[in-house]
């Protein structure tokens, strides 16, 4: 028989893949002796049986849900269902991998018309006897069995009104009684049955729901997001309830033991008094700060504290934790290593390891790759900074800088986004907005606090936010905002700084991120740990300077054919295209040689001597090519050929299936002279820059290779070019041809083609591309749909897939290196990048990553991890 349910006094710390994070830490507080209410958790493996079993519970499963409850009753003295004193519980979700907010939880779970009463009497306060009522019918309604929220939220605002009352607090116990008893009669009205009185078949149905929300769309997106698999499942958690809402002795709150948004070391937190927890995460009331709770209640205060210290202690990292405090008795309902920025992120790390906690090694660990993202994008340019003047301030709830055309609302933002980068303005966010959060570029609200929804889920995404901007009056509906007299419509500019929680009304200027600090710092540690190497992809010398700056070891990838667009050189570019002998289009490639030179001398100087390689062209020609009869009709002029041979000429090179048409190596193939201009320019230019002082060894790569004597006659081409200028030129300079293995067939035949090829660079894009055989332009159209029907659970151009086209990395790794065991191996599709790809080819023994500028220091890090968790 498979045990579906642990008591918490089961479990421990390291059952998280079984407890989900919830469950573990509640069993492993239980353990340290820490004021936790009791409770059972349902299994993350229950979650599966669930789905298999048809979305429904196996009766064993109920059996063991039963049992544990009765196992609880004893714990705690009190029995579910009893009509004089019930015994109360909360469902949660709880998965592996923390996904905040975007599961369901059910509050006061087991009371229904006549335990209402129990309660009352027992607690002597029936007015929070039927606030729990009336919440718990709200959350299961909305929860459970999917009637709006908003149903009841217009019951409740009607009553206030009539009753001339700002605050929910403001309504006494006869009003909560009114308000319970008109919910009951919206449930049966919408629901057609009255809403169950059987606590047990609340608890199963409240169960399911949980095990059902792991399938909801905002889960599958955070998911996708994160690359957390479906197949984890989630545990739910039954624990018995606690009431903050049982008068001013009693609260609820949410607190770190650093501040999340800096990383210092202070206790950083927000409580509301006489309250349920979700009233702190929804951010409808404004909570107070933790430090308050000193001067309410100091000893409460002192305990709290030594409690901290001690979950900090034990999980050797910045805790997140919500209490609730019960007739003034502390109680934590959760812990889990708290979200933080990016810059709270690193400066913890580095602040553990200097008090001894963790080595250099674990710290490491603490900081996501993916997270260092929002540290390496631009910030308000300072000069321009000090002429605006802020139209508001909020809360700096996560930092970075955003500018913007304001959307109210996630499916517009998903629309403007299209064209302009938006800045997503909400009263207060909720989990539905997920998708408007992922597209915006940042987030402004009007209510809510540090420890809201949009402050959590947008420091998760290290996406930059200020909330509860109290001055901004919000009309979603009409799509307005007024702040302090002045009015914003829908796509008006506006600009948010989330590290001081500004807010300006225009347009305001960015300036590229510099890596120094505690960054630098924590980006050394990673250099001294990682075996594997990073490169960049530049294509010009002012992105290699970048990629520099933030540590490249050299450029990965130089995609050529990205210098011919520029407006003085495309012209040449067309010329040379619709040559049609030799002569002419040797002429052009001759205007176009000097141009290309200084662009590999630029190169080879922001790199300082580092490696670079050079990608001959690769695009299919017809690419640089006009299409409109106007811009033909200019070339024609331009070129002094007639319009009708010039249209025909392009018509000509127009491709039914381009990306596997004529490019890559087929170009030079056809035209080998072009290769003959690209080795001129590579060589001449290293000439000149070890000249200068420098030791450049250039790496010449051809692409699309798909058989070796493609390459080998590119090679040799390549070398009674190179060679000859070499010796004209008394130079010892050394260089090497490659080749990337972008085609299948490359990849299978890698022995043969390494005879040739001294080195291979793993062009994923097209690798992948061509793996599936679908193509990298027009899969964003149907892969939606594969996630949907769950097809796949990640997008292979981002992620590389390891079992298909990472199998035939490894194939070709292998191959290469039976040919020529010292062969440099590296990757420079765009999952050079992506933490999780990097991590593989670190295992495949890869000497490099390459990536964009942008993308470097995430990939410094993701190496380190990968040789921390794999050592080499
Ligand atoms: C690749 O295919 O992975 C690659 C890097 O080349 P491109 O993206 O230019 O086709
Ligand atoms: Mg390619």
């Amino acid at each position: 028989m498979s045990k579906y349910v642990y008591l918490f006094k089961e479990g421990n710390q390291t059952m998280r893949n079984l407890l989900g994070g919830k469950g573990a830490n509640l069993a492993e507080m239980s353990r340290l002796g820490l004021p936790v209410p009791q409770g059972f958790t349902v299994t993350t493996e229950a979650c599966n049986v669930y789905y298999e079993n048809g979305k429904s519970l196996p009766e064993e499963m109920v059996n063991q849900i039963y049992n544990a409850l009765s196992e609880t009753e004893k714990i705690t003295g009190k029995k579910f269902g009893d009509l004089s004193e019930p015994f109360l519980v909360s469902v949660r979700s709880g998965a592996r991998a923390s996904m905040p907010g975007m599961m369901d939880t059910i509050l006061n779970l087991g009371l229904n018309d006549v335990s209402v009463e129990g309660l009352a009497n027992k607690t002597n306060n029936p007015r929070f006897a039927y606030d729990s009522y009336r919440r718990f019918i709200q959350m299961f309604s909305d929860v459970v069995m999917e009637i709006p929220k908003s149903n009841y939220e217009k019951i409740l605002e009607e009553m206030k009104e009539a009753k001339g009352v700002e605050n929910d607090t403001d309504l006494n116990a006869e009003d909560m009684k009114d308000l319970t008893k008109k919910f009951l009669k919206k449930y049966t009205e919408l629901k057609g049955k009255p809403f169950p009185q059987d606590p047990k078949e609340q608890l199963i149905e409240a169960v399911e729901a949980v095990f059902r929300s792991w399938d909801n769309p905002r889960a599958n997106t955070y998911r996708r997001l994160n690359q957390i698999p479906y197949e984890w499942g989630t545990a739910v958690n039954v624990q018995g309830m606690v009431f903050g809402n049982m008068g001013d002795d009693s609260g609820t709150g949410v607190a770190f033991s650093r501040d999340p948004s800096t990383g210092k070391k202070e206790l950083y937190g927000e409580y509301l008094f006489n309250a349920q927890g979700e009233d702190v995460v929804a951010g409808i009331r404004t909570p107070k700060p933790i430090k308050d709770l000193e001067k309410d209640n100091p000893a409460l205060y002192n305990d709290f504290v030594k409690s901290v210290g001690i979950l900090e202690n034990h999980y050797k990292d910045m805790q997140d934790m919500e209490f609730t405090i019960e007739k003034g008795k502390l109680f934590f309902l959760q812990t889990r290593n708290g979200k933080r920025t990016a810059q709270a992120a690193i400066k913890i790390a580095i602040d553990l390891f200097n008090e001894g906690v963790l080595t250099k090694e674990e710290a490491l660990l603490k900081v996501e790759p993916k997270q260092l993202d929002t540290l390496l994008h631009p910030q308000f340019d300072k000069t321009v900074l000090s002429n605006s003047n802020p139209i508001t301030k909020g809360l700096n709830a996560s930092p970075g800088a955003a500018t913007g055309i304001i959307a109210f609302d996630a499916e517009r933002a998903k629309e403007l986004a299209q064209k302009e980068s938006v800045i997503l303005v909400r009263v207060e966010t909720s989990p539905e907005d997920i998708e408007g959060m992922i597209i915006a570029s940042g987030i402004l609200t009007a209510r809510g606090g540090m420890t809201s929804h949009a402050a959590v889920v947008a420091r998760g995404m290290g996406k930059c936010c200020v909330s509860g901007a109290g001055e901004l009056r919000i009309d979603e509906k009409n799509r307005k905002l007024v702040v302090n007299g002045k009015t914003f419509n829908e796509g008006d500019w506006i600009s948010i700084d989330g590290s001081s929680g500004k807010v300006y009304g225009e347009k305001i200027k960015t300036v590229e991120a510099t890596v120094s600090g505690d960054f630098a710092t924590f980006m050394s540690w990673a250099d001294e740990v990682r075996k594997l190497k990073v490169r960049a992809n530049a294509d010009n010398p002012k992105d290699a300077s970048v990629a520099f700056a933030f540590g490249a070891q050299g450029i990965g990838l130089c995609r050529t054919e990205h210098m011919f667009f520029e407006e003085n050189r495309i012209t040449a570019m067309r010329e040379m295209i619709v040559s049609n002998n030799e002569e002419s289009r040797k002429k052009a490639l001759n205007k176009l040689l000097p141009m290309q030179k200084e662009d590999f001398v630029g190169l080879y100087k922001s790199m300082r001597g580092f490696p670079v390689t050079i990608r001959y062209l690769d695009p299919p020609l017809h690419e640089f090519l006009p299409s409109g009869n106007d811009e033909i009709k200019k070339l024609s002029l331009e070129l002094n050929l007639p319009f009708e041979e010039l249209k025909e000429l392009i018509d000509s090179l127009h491709e039914t299936n381009p990306m596997l048409g004529h490019r890559g190596v087929r170009l030079s193939i056809t035209y080998p002279e072009i290769a003959e201009m690209q080795t001129k320019a590579v060589i001449e230019a290293a000439i000149q820059v070890n000249k200068e002082g420098l030791d450049v060894t250039p790496e010449i790569m051809i692409p699309l290779v798909g058989d070796v004597k493609e390459l080998e006659l590119l090679k040799k081409v390549v070398k009674e070019t190179a060679d000859k200028i070499i010796k004209e030129n008394n130079s010892d300079l050394k260089y090497m041809v490659g080749t990337m293995i972008e085609i299948p067939r490359a990849a299978l035949l890698a022995d043969e083609v390494a005879k040739e090829a001294e080195f291979f660079s793993f062009g994923t894009n097209d690798l992948t591309q061509m793996t599936y055989g679908f193509s990298r332009d027009d899969a964003g159209k149907f892969l939606d749909d594969y996630y949907d029907k769950k097809v796949f659970e990640a997008d292979p151009f981002q992620h590389v897939d390891q079992a298909g086209v990472g199998k035939l990395m490894k194939l070709a790794s292998e191959l290469g290196r039976k040919t020529r065991p010292e062969m440099k191996l590296g990757i420079c599709g765009e999952h050079g990048g992506d933490p999780s790809s990097v991590e593989f080819c670190h295992n495949l023994g890869l000497n490099y990553v390459s990536c964009s500028p942008f993308r470097v220091p995430i990939a410094r890090l993701a190496a380190a991890h990968a040789q921390i968790k794999n050592p080499k």
